[in-house]
């Protein structure tokens, strides 16, 4: 069950002063912007919708990037270079966001709260917003997807999302990201790594971290070792090969030509339109899913199903009701209304 966040604290503000502030670059005004977007009280989500129509007309210029691989493979140290690459060598500014739903054994958050990316954190052209209240993927996806725009509308020219691959969050990320980098190491098998079966068809590049001191052949071997499989793929309808590049987000080495093939994948395929394409087809699927969430939170909201739903879930338990007699008994009530 995903958290209850209301946008309390220093009250709301009327619509056009979210815009007006976000639009003039006010950094408080924009986390008080996607505090009102995150909230599920059904009150904010009138005012959430009518913020994200205003801004739409300033939202789609980004580069949107989303990252992914197992903790400890320095995601945040990775991301903390490549944003300080974009600010100082590039002079852009970076927003990270992350997908971070609960885990299904722990029930915890995997990213953490913890300040993870030093030197970003205190730049004046960063922001950083951690994962929305933690639930499921489809409801954090969905609202981060939504702070992407805020952002793009503050004027981010660079996107960061974050993952570490729990329950659909990769799907979720690569659905709203333009280019989609796995993080991994050299030296472990795909399994060893966490590298989840389906993750390298999905991807547009991959970065072996950690290429330094003597991990540095090693590194040099995986990376060519992957690439290699990469090429075996079916070719990819876009077509871009995804490519392989070898970093140490802990020197800083090879950082710039990860984000070069990034913007060469940008370049090649805004001429192609398949940017265009790849966008489009995320905003119907969005559309599928926000309909689908939609249904979801009505479903709880009926008090006919919340009235029978303990007794069913009961008969379920003890054997006798059937879980799809139910779920069928569940849907009618749902429908009628009774
Ligand atoms: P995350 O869990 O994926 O966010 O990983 P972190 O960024 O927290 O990094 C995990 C550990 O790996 C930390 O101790 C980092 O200092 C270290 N680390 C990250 N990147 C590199 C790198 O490029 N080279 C080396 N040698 N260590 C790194």
């Amino acid at each position: 069950m995903p958290h209850r966040v209301a946008a309390v604290g220093r009250g709301r503000l009327p619509v056009e002063r979210y815009v007006e502030g976000i639009r003039g670059g006010d950094r408080a005004i924009l986390a008080r912007a996607i505090t009102l977007v995150e909230s599920d009280l059904a009150a904010d989500g009138d005012r959430a919708a009518r913020l994200l129509d205003a801004i739409l007309p300033h939202t789609g210029r980004s580069r949107r990037v989303g990252i992914t691989g197992v903790p400890g493979v320095g995601k945040s140290t990775f991301i903390d270079a490549l944003g300080m690459h974009l600010i100082r060598e590039r002079g852009e500014a970076v927003a990270v966001l992350s997908v971070d739903p609960s885990s299904p054994i722990s029930g915890g958050s995997i990213l953490g709260d913890k300040t993870r990316m030093e030197r970003l954190s205190v730049e004046e052209r960063a922001f950083i917003r951690p994962s929305p209240s933690r639930g499921h993927v489809g409801g954090v996806a969905r609202r981060t997807r939504e702070t992407i725009l805020l952002c793009e509308a503050a004027g981010y020219a660079n996107i960061l999302v974050e993952t570490v691959g729990v329950g659909q969050s990769e799907t979720a990320v690569r659905s709203m990201t333009d280019f989609f980098l796995l993080l991994g190491l050299a030296g472990a098998g795909d399994e060893l790594q966490g590298i989840k079966r389906g993750i390298l068809e999905m991807i547009d590049g991959m970065a072996i971290n950690k290429a330094d001191g003597e991990n540095r052949a090693r590194a040099e071997r995986a990376r060519f070792e992957y690439a290699g499989a990469l090429h075996l793929f079916p070719a990819s309808p876009d077509g871009w090969t995804p490519r392989v590049v070898a970093c140490s987000a802990l020197n800083g080495e090879g950082i710039g030509a990860i984000w070069e093939t990034i913007l060469e994948h940008r370049s090649k395929l805004e001429a192609s339109g398949w940017i265009a394409r790849r966008r489009s087809a995320q905003a119907v699927e969005w559309m599928g899913e926000l309909v689908s969430l939609g249904l979801e939170d009505a479903l709880r909201r009926s008090p006919s199903v919340a009235t029978r739903l303990p007794n069913l879930r009961e008969s379920v338990e003890r054997g006798q009701a059937t879980p799809f007699a139910a779920s069928r008994e569940v849907l009618r009530l749902f429908r009628d209304g009774e």
